[in-house]
């Protein structure tokens, strides 16, 4: 039974010693608590925020505490009413391979194909693709929809459904087999890559009629870029800020506030942030319901990143914030 504890905060960029493996002993259940073991870790991008101590939507993960994170688990062991051994769970163990439980938050999952998409496309961050996408960029045929990070679940995700409303879905990606995955599987019009020196202008030429949604996962030079070219009642909804979350300080060069605020009250644009259970909780059910037959009937595709082993998980995380994954990175625990 291994644990990755949060070892120290990070000043920056996190780093390995930030982390640290422990054996602990099998944990002992009482009456009323479930053993779950791990099968699958999610790793994504929030995470980094939860290392830090600063005020958020979430409270700090703890230090010399299990690194906090969903998983899919399966009962080990059950002194629980609601819980057999052998059942298929989503749960928040964090980076461990055991973990004891009362039971409370946690959803049964009952026989899926795929366990792991729960933490994918079928959870998290496909409620938030379908949330944020629906509910603040309220898409209609013909608009033009820009999305990045577009082959992570969330953002292959939304420029997936985009396109099922009838969106020119221009994606942005890092590398060339990324963006050519986005345009031959996923079907996007377009995908650029950010890491070109031409980015800004090959995102202009992908977007001839501008910009009227621009789902925002990354901020940073692709918000820059995005910016000059949104149309007027764009919808903006902010989702993540992936390219900053390590950052210490203000970017250098002019403050351009004035610029943002002036654009956005030229261009009547609607910015709004979301953190997806707080607002949307209680339309989980809403999103499994429309989500899994368009998954079923593969209209919607989804793609993982599987790391093997728990003692993997560190690099995975850090790769994952660098965009070497490809896809949705889970640890396979067990
Ligand atoms: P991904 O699996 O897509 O991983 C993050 C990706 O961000 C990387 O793969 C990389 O893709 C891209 N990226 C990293 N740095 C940069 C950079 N400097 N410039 C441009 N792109 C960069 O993550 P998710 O799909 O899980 O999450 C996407 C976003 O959604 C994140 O910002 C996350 O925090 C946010 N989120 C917000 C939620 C909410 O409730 N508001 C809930 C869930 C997620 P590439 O190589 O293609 O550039």
């Amino acid at each position: 039974n291994h644990a990755w504890l949060l070892a120290s905060r990070p000043d920056g960029e996190p780093v390995k010693e930030n982390f640290r493996l422990v054996e602990q002993p099998l944990p002992q259940i009482k009456e009323g608590e479930i053993l779950l073991r791990t099968h699958y870790l999610s790793l994504d991008p929030y995470m980094r925020g939860r290392m830090d101590d600063s005020k958020s939507y979430a409270p700090p993960a703890e230090l010399d505490q299990p690194m906090v994170g969903g998983t899919v688990s399966q009962v080990a062991e059950s002194r629980h009413p609601d819980f057999k051994a052998g059942d298929w769970v989503l749960a928040a163990s964090g980076w461990q391979s055991y973990a004891v439980s009362n039971g409370e938050g946690i959803t049964p999952l009952g026989h899926l194909p795929h366990p792991s998409w729960a933490l994918g496309i079928l959870g998290m961050p496909g409620f938030t693709a379908w949330m944020g996408l629906m509910d603040i960029g309220q898409p209609q045929a013909g608009e033009t929809l820009v999305v990045a990070a577009a082959t992570g679940p969330v953002g292959a995700t939304v420029g997936q459904l985009g396109k099922l409303k009838g969106c020119h879905v221009v994606g942005v990606a890092g590398g060339e087999e990324k963006c050519r995955y986005a345009i031959e599987k996923l079907g996007f019009s377009a995908c650029i890559d950010h890491h070109r020196d031409d980015f800004a202008e090959q995102l202009a030429a992908a977007c001839p009629d501008g910009i009227d949604i621009y789902f925002e996962n990354v901020g940073g030079k692709v918000f820059d870029a995005v910016l000059p070219l949104l149309n007027t009642a764009a919808r903006v909804p902010v989702c993540g800020l992936v390219s900053g979350y390590s950052s210490r300080e203000l970017p250098p060069g002019p403050d351009r506030t004035p610029q943002l605020m002036g654009t956005i009250l030229k261009r009547r644009l609607r910015v709004q942030g979301f953190i997806i259970f707080q607002d949307y909780g209680d339309r989980y059910p809403e999103f499994l319901e429309a989500m899994t037959p368009l998954v079923e009937q593969e209209k919607v595709l989804y793609r993982e990143h599987v790391i093997e082993g728990l003692e993997n998980a560190p690099q995975a995380f850090f790769d994952m914030l660098k965009g070497k994954n490809f896809g949705k990175t889970v640890v396979k625990v067990a």
